[in-house]
C-alpha cells in the first residue's frame, strides 16, 4: 500500500506543478484592445478636417495628409 500512496502523492504534485506552469500564461502575445492604433501604425491628421487616419490609408499631396479623396480635392481649391 505504501507504494500506491507515494504514487498518488507524486501524481498530485505533478498535476499541481503542471497547472502552476500553464495557468498564468494566458495569451502573453495577445495585447488588449486598448492599444488604439493597430500594429503600432502611425496616425496622421487630415489637413482638411483633422481626423486621424492610418498613414497607409491616408492620401498624400504636397506633403500633407488627407482622410479622403474629397478632402484632398477640396483643399486644392
Ligand atoms: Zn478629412
Amino acid at each position: 500500500m505504501g507504494h500506491l500512496l507515494v504514487l498518488i502523492i507524486v501524481a498530485l504534485v505533478a498535476y499541481a506543478v503542471l497547472r502552476a506552469l500553464t495557468a498564468p500564461r494566458r495569451g502573453p502575445g495577445a495585447s488588449g484592445p486598448a492599444g488604439g492604433a493597430r500594429g503600432g501604425e502611425r496616425m496622421v491628421p487630415c489637413s482638411r478636417c483633422g481626423v486621424n487616419v492610418p498613414e497607409s490609408e491616408a492620401l498624400v499631396s504636397d506633403g500633407r495628409y488627407y482622410c479622403s479623396d474629397a478632402h484632398l480635392r477640396q483643399s486644392g481649391q
